[in-house]
């Protein structure tokens, strides 16, 4: 057998397009926002295509999986899309097929919306279900604050789109750093050693090895039988909450109920427009997981949307807004309270931003 067909992996995304998308490939002339979740891109060709756009729930039954395919197969000759963004966009060559996929989305209880001047889609990573380090449910979180913003998803009339990302914890699977809206977990003690199962379920130099700001030391312990045994100890100003411990060594869990919350951070953009890029920045340092409905996120979320939308000026996005009114007009409008937690002390904070691309050559040192 060749060898190009024992490889295994992604197969090639070109062997998954439509042939209405294929055969445009490389000619999209332009594209117009129709409605609220629905646009439509004209190639060279003259070829039109035409995408509904609905929100998605974090994480989907198979079941529901199969309704969404079946609308693909009706109307979109059976091939659907999940963005990065956690979209569901159905694409199909028909006009007249718009009306009968939002008829049936609808029916499925997906919104249709999030394009433009809206909210877009919330993205989250996949919190408490399905990983070992977050400090809250992203996904629970996500859809919360879905249902109370849901108007701003459906309609296009904010002063510009408004980016809203919760990741569990620093580890940033949801992408929250750059975004209009950052909602982040947040760990607040190291994690706690078991001495029993670090020396008996673990080993001991890798454990070290994994934490990248060092803050991981041997330790030796001495038994009732006058043996030693190999244990660690965790020097916890060095550490960052960043659980890749727990992942090599089950010894060192960093879930904390009491302790483990939300942090908000707002004003950051990928998009190069005018300010160019910009990091999320801090402005609630920590607010309760009260699961299942987040009450103090949610209102805080909508709070900060609902602000901006009445005062920035067409086309700002949050970050621009902050900066043209000032940050402690920001705090004042908000009833945010400015604390010591909003200084960055984090000891490898300098070393590390210089270490990013956009910062080389700076003054820091
Ligand atoms: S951001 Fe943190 S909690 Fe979320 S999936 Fe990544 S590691 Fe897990
Ligand atoms: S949580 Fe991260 S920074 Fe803290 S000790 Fe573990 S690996 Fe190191």
């Amino acid at each position: 057998m060749p060898m190009d067909e024992l490889d295994f992996g992604p197969p090639d995304y070109k062997d998954m397009l439509p042939d209405y998308i294929s055969k445009n490939y490389g000619k999209w002339k332009c594209h117009e926002l129709l409605e609220p979740g629905v646009f439509k891109h004209v190639s060279e060709t003259g070829d039109e295509v035409y995408t509904v756009r609905t929100g998605a729930p974090k994480f989907i039954a198979s079941q529901t999986v199969r309704e969404i395919c079946d609308i693909a197969d009706e109307y979109c000759g059976g091939c659907v899309r999940f963005t990065a963004k956690h979209s569901i966009e159905f694409m199909t060559p028909e006009k007249d097929n718009v009306e009968k996929i939002k008829e049936a989305v609808g029916k499925l209880g997906l919104p249709v919306g999030g394009t433009g001047n809206a909210m877009h889609s919330i993205v989250t990573c996949t919190g408490w279900v399905h990983c070992h380090t977050p400090a809250t449910d992203s996904p629970g979180i996500a859809k919360a604050v879905y249902d109370e913003l849901l108007p701003y998803f459906q309609r296009d009339d904010l002063p510009a789109r408004v980016n809203i990302a919760v990741s569990g914890c620093l580890n940033m699977c949801g992408a929250v750093h750059c975004s209009d809206i950052a909602l982040l977990g947040m760990h607040r003690v190291p994690p706690k050693v078991n001495d029993d199962v670090v020396s008996t379920a673990c080993e001991v130099p890798s454990l070290i090895a994994a934490c990248p700001t060092y803050a991981i030391k041997p330790k030796m312990l001495k038994q009732e039988d006058g043996t030693m045994k190999k244990s660690i100890q965790i020097d916890a100003p060095k550490c960052m909450y960043c659980g890749i411990c727990y992942g090599i060594c089950p010894g060192v869990p960093l879930a904390d109920a009491k302790n483990d919350g939300v942090s908000v951070w707002v004003g950051g953009k990928v998009s190069s427009t005018r300010g160019g890029p910009a990091f999320s920045r801090l402005v609630i340092p920590f607010l309760p997981n009260n699961a299942p409905r987040w009450p103090e996120v949610v209102d805080t979320v909508k709070k900060i949307v609902d602000v901006w939308a009445a005062e920035a000026k067409p086309d700002e996005r949050m970050g621009e807004w902050i900066e043209r009114i000032g940050w402690k007009a920001f705090f004042d409008k908000m009833g945010f309270e400015f604390t010591e937690k909003h200084v960055d002390d984090y000891i490898f904070s300098v070393r590390d931003m210089n270490w990013g691309a956009r910062l080389k050559g700076t003054e820091l040192k």
